[in-house]
């Protein structure tokens, strides 16, 4: 070897090490990664149900608690005054984040749940009416369906569907058809909980928006993912949820055009929400407090707003990068090879890390999910079984359950490596008795 080439390996394994080592350090900021299993490391592959959380939001939290703990909007005392700050300061971090326009766009919720459910009962029940459409996509979360069955239901509305083409992606090409005068709102997951697939954001709300439509993203898993930029995007509702976001359970966020908001009435009544209150009625607070009934989830709050300031110092640059790497690892080992049908585009550049299939035994039969997911959990594999609160997606695609094993940039390769050592196991202990008989 010249020593060109020597000093050229060298500094390669040196690229290759600090890589490592950056990931290592980047793990060392989530304790619960440092779990073990029977001895071995727990391998941690469902941060699409919920994200691991890092120190920094701990630290947030626990900061309120211990020192700057009141209620808030309320007290006229100095904690009260911090607790009022830390909160608006959360708000004002995530309109940041989102690229929202306005802090009175930002709305607290408990979670994207919430937040889908309060634009589905607010604004729905008063835009909606007979004749008008809903058009949503098959692959819709539960979150994103039932809410807007029950508003079509009350309202006498239709609900349309956008289908998926066979690699798994939303089809565009039935938009023409699907997208009309009566499409008042088109309501659509930002990247499915089950395929993983990237959606065409950009050129579904400039279809909507040319019928005059408004559009609603549910962004419950696309937030770990991309960044957005809601004010570019030009939607009018994007929901997401702490938990998927390296924040505290407990909160989410519905982020809206504020004009969008005006026109509603309030979701969920009680303090705070309003301006004035007599024995008949009551006038509604300004935005965007009129959606914030009772006593906010104030620690999740400030604890999600760290959450997004650890995100963004780690940035999507680095995150796409690394997200691209598990991608391309995930597909090279989730293959027919090693018995595994898996869902949603094959190349890489059209989705996240997020792997949902099936799988047969060594003798071709298939193994079960909640089995396979039993079988991976005593191994200390974390993943998910079920139909992925998005049944008639796996309906359309002849399913009852997937196992879905899922990233985010904190995953290693050698975890997908285990996952995959934890099926080909699987394969063989599935197959036994069979061979046996
Ligand atoms: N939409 C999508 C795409 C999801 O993945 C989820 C959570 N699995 C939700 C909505 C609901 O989120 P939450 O349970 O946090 O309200």
């Amino acid at each position: 070897m010249t020593l060109l080439r020597a000093a050229a390996a060298t500094a390669a394994r040196r690229g290759a090490r600090s890589a490592e080592l950056d990931l290592d350090r980047l793990r060392a900021d989530f304790p619960a990664l440092e779990r073990e299993h029977d001895g071995r490391r727990q391998v941690y592959l469902d941060s699409a149900a919920s994200s691991q959380t890092p120190r920094a939001v701990l630290d947030a939290m626990s900061r309120y608690y211990l020192e700057q703990r009141a209620n808030v909007h309320r007290g006229d005392y100095a904690l009260a005054f911090e607790a009022t700050l830390a909160y608006e300061a959360a708000r004002d971090r995530i309109a940041r984040f989102l690229g929202a326009p306005d802090r009175r766009g930002v709305v607290f919720t408990r979670g994207t749940t919430e937040a889908l459910n309060l634009v589905a009962h607010a604004w729905g029940r008063r835009h909606l009416g007979p004749g008008d459409e809903v058009l949503l996509t098959v692959a819709e979360h539960h979150s994103n369906l039932v809410p807007w069955q029950l508003a079509a239901r009350a309202r006498g509305a239709t609900l349309r569907f956008l289908p998926l083409t066979e690699e798994g992606e939303l089809d565009l090409s039935a938009l023409d058809r699907l997208l009309t005068r009566r499409t008042r709102l088109l309501a659509v997951t930002g990247m499915s909980n089950v395929l993983g697939a990237r959606v065409p954001l950009a050129a579904l709300v400039s279809a909507a928006r040319s019928v005059g439509a408004r559009v609603l993203v549910d962004a419950a898993q696309l937030a770990l993912h991309e960044r957005i930029d809601l004010a570019g995007l030009g939607a009018d509702f994007l929901a997401l949820s702490g938990h998927k976001l390296l924040g505290p359970t407990g909160i989410g966020v519905l982020a809206a055009r504020p004009e969008r908001l005006e026109e509603m009435d309030p979701f969920l009544a009680g303090g705070e929400m309003v301006d004035d209150v007599t024995l008949e009625g009551a006038t509604w607070n300004e935005l965007p407090y009129r959606f914030e009934a009772g006593t906010p989830p104030i620690a999740e709050a400030i604890g999600l707003g760290a959450a997004l300031d650890y995100l963004e110092g780690i940035g999507f640059a680095a995150i796409r990068a690394r997200e691209a790497a598990l991608t391309r690892h995930g597909l090279a080992l989730l293959d027919a090879g090693r018995g595994v049908r898996l869902l949603g585009p094959r190349d890489p550049a059209r989705r996240a890390p997020v792997f949902s299939f099936s799988v047969v035994d060594a003798s071709g039969d298939p193994i079960h999910p909640h089995d396979l997911a039993t079988l991976l959990g005593a191994e200390g594999v974390a993943v998910r079984a079920g139909h992925q609160c998005a049944r008639p997606l796996l309906r359309e695609l002849g399913l009852s359950a997937v196992t879905r094993a899922s990233c985010a940039f904190y995953t290693s390769l050698a975890e997908l490596d285990a996952l995959a050592a934890a099926i080909d196991h699987a394969r063989t202990f599935f197959s036994r008795p069979r061979a046996r008989g």
